[in-house]
């Protein structure tokens, strides 16, 4: 059993906080959105730049997803969301700039 050091049990409990704090700010799924499949409920949060290459939980880094876009972020089927995409979608609520996007990458719903 690998034992837990209080620092990183600490780094937990605030990743976990930032997490919390991010999502009471955008409580939608921002791939949706950003889709132009309107408001999905967003039920978890998704570090852009994994924890394991290095990527640090901050707003940044942060991404609210459904559960079904947030398998596409993590599993290659469907449509795979790539890094650069998400971090175009993270915020992107402005109609216009949503069907520029869908046209540029040819979002097919699926
Ligand atoms: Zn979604
Ligand atoms: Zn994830």
């Amino acid at each position: 059993m690998i034992k837990q050091s209080a620092r990183s049990r600490k780094k937990h409990r605030e990743d976990k906080k930032a997490q919390l704090v991010y999502w009471q700010e955008h409580r939608n799924c921002e791939v949706c959105l950003a889709e132009g499949r309107g408001k999905g409920a967003a039920i978890q949060i998704h570090e852009i730049k994994f924890r394991s290459q290095g990527g640090k939980c901050v707003p940044d880094n942060m991404i609210s997803t459904c559960l079904a876009d947030h398998e596409r972020m993590h599993f290659r089927r469907a449509k795979w969301l790539y890094r650069e995409e998400l971090y175009k979608m993270k915020g992107e609520n402005d109609e216009k700039k949503i069907r520029d996007r869908n046209k540029k990458y040819d979002v097919s719903l699926f």
